[in-house]
């Protein structure tokens, strides 16, 4: 089984839903780049004050920050790791790769309007992070936690406007992972649309 993975693919693909059924039923621990910046603003960290206003606009954290946060957390783990939302630029993929070897990276595909549609109906925790869509991922009770009872909200940057932006982002400075780790030979690709159960049984046999 693969114990390093990196999830790719833009925003609204289905990274962070894909990584917490990997979580649930694997046991990896998930690290989400953007579930650590949003706690670090919430909490006004020294971090959460350089980087707010990126994340306000839909632009990237600077990568020196970043990779000294990422490298810290990677540091303390044992088993196997799900890497979310990072790397999100060359530089950081080449600075991960000198602290350990990622043996796959899973690249959600979903068309742009598609993503836009379920960033803009996506409801998320601002305690446990878990995520929710206003048609097709509904919370039991509406805008509560299934998971920790905490009520749902928009995040500012799935506002429509910002959205846009952030898929510009990922295409100028994303998306050249795609081959970055093609070349490597640990690239997979799965198509991000439909059913999130069947979606998951392609996850899982490319984790074998
Ligand atoms: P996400 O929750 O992954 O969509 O991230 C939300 C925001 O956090 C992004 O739009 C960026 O501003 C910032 N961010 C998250 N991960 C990274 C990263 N690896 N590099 C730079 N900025 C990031």
């Amino acid at each position: 089984m693969k114990t390093t993975i990196v999830l790719l693919g833009p925003p609204g693909a289905g990274k962070g839903t894909q990584g917490e059924k990997l979580t649930d039923e694997f046991g990896y621990t998930r690290l989400s780049t953007g579930d650590m910046l949003r706690e670090a603003v919430r909490n006004g960290t020294e971090l959460g004050k350089k980087a707010k206003e990126y994340m306000d606009s839909g632009a990237l954290v600077p990568n020196d920050l970043i990779i000294n946060l990422m490298k810290e957390k990677i540091a303390g783990i044992k088993g196997g790791v799900l890497l979310d939302g990072f790397p999100r630029t060359v530089e950081q993929a080449d600075a991960l790769a000198e602290q350990l070897d990622v043996d796959l990276a899973l690249n959600f595909d979903v068309a742009d309007e598609e993503l836009v549609q379920r960033l803009t109906q996506r409801r998320s925790c601002p305690n446990c992070n878990a995520v929710y869509h206003l048609v097709t991922k509904k919370p039991a009770k509406d805008g509560v936690c299934d998971k920790c009872g905490a009520e749902l909200y928009q995040r500012d940057d799935d506002k429509e406007a910002t959205v846009r932006n952030r898929l510009e982002v990922y295409r100028k400075n994303t998306m050249p992972l795609i081959d970055y780790y093609k070349k490597k030979g640990t690239l997979v690709t799965i198509e991000g649309t439909g059913d999130i159960n069947k979606i998951f049984e392609q996850v899982k046999k490319a984790i074998q």
